[in-house]
């Protein structure tokens, strides 16, 4: 039907563009900007972690004697930390893949297994939320790619989809193959996103409802680094999503068959 309209697209053919114009003198001072801006909000998105853990420990010195306050401050630092750390971390991601230098390690890449992998190492996070996560695999897609830059991606729009989900919710992980293209879905019935903020949500920093972002532990990097894993091999991400109804979120890229015969060639005996 119509709602299953495709609402953004992100493909390499856009940046191929903003790359071409990019050599026009103007284009390129608005290249500098962009950069400066991203300073600016790096400095910005650090300061405030940086001055919550601030206050919360200036808070545990002037209650010392209070123990249930202090150990329940000390968790928020904890908490604090971890986002910190997270955000540190996808700044430096994104700057390598922003660089324009190649960071690939390219190789074969068994989709099934990015997924698996995904699938593992976020189970605590969504059992806690009583989320059920669905790997459904139509195929098992070979592509050339960074096994560790896809599971990256993946990780974030599954991260994504339990984060913005309401509990007892499920998060459906599909793997396909179309002529020439493994397609793989990551598909919620989460709160969903509003039209005017869909093609925004690929923006580094942006978010509909910061305060939720943060709370889930979100950098609003997640996305951008989602983007940039993807032009970087040639694909394009879909986004549908409709409010209180869900997002589905779509990763192409070429795939010239199944990791079927591998699969057999490692069950064989040795
Ligand atoms: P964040 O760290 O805030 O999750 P992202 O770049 O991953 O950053 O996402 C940007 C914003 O897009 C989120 O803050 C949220 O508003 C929105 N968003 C992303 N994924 C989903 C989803 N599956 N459902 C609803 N909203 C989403």
């Amino acid at each position: 039907g119509s709602s299953s309209i495709v609402h953004v697209r992100v493909t390499p053919l856009n940046s191929e563009l903003a790359l071409a114009v990019a050599n026009d003198n103007t284009e390129q001072r608005a290249a500098e900007a962009t950069r400066r801006e991203f300073a600016v909000n790096v400095s910005h998105e650090l300061k405030t972690p940086v001055g919550a853990l601030s206050l919360l420990a200036e808070t545990i010195e002037d209650n010392a004697e209070d123990t249930e306050m202090v150990r329940s401050f000390a968790k928020k630092i904890r908490k604090e930390t971890r986002r910190l750390t997270k955000l540190i971390q996808e700044i430096i991601e994104i700057s390598r893949l922003q660089g324009g230098e190649s960071v690939m390690d390219y190789a074969p890449v068994d989709l099934a297994g990015v997924v698996a992998e995904v699938i593992d190492s976020v189970r605590m996070s969504a059992d806690a939320k009583e989320i059920a996560l669905v790997p459904e695999y139509a195929a098992a897609p070979e592509v050339m790619g960074d096994h560790d830059l896809l599971v990256m991606a993946v990780r974030n729009l599954v991260d994504n989809a339990i984060n913005y989900s309401e509990p007892g919710k499920r998060v459906t992980v599909s793997l396909a193959r179309e002529e020439g293209v493994a397609r793989l879905a990551v598909i919620d019935q989460g709160l969903g996103i509003a039209l005017e903020d869909q093609e925004r949500i690929f923006e580094r920093f942006y978010r509909t409802d910061p305060a939720r972002s943060r709370d889930t532990g979100g950098t609003g990097l997640g996305l951008s680094i989602v983007k940039h894993v993807v032009l970087q091999h040639s694909g394009t991400v879909d986004l549908w999503s409709q409010p209180s109804v869900g997002s589905t979120f779509t990763i192409r890229l070429a795939s010239d068959g199944d990791t079927a015969d591998a699969g057999v060639a490692d069950a064989a005996p040795a």
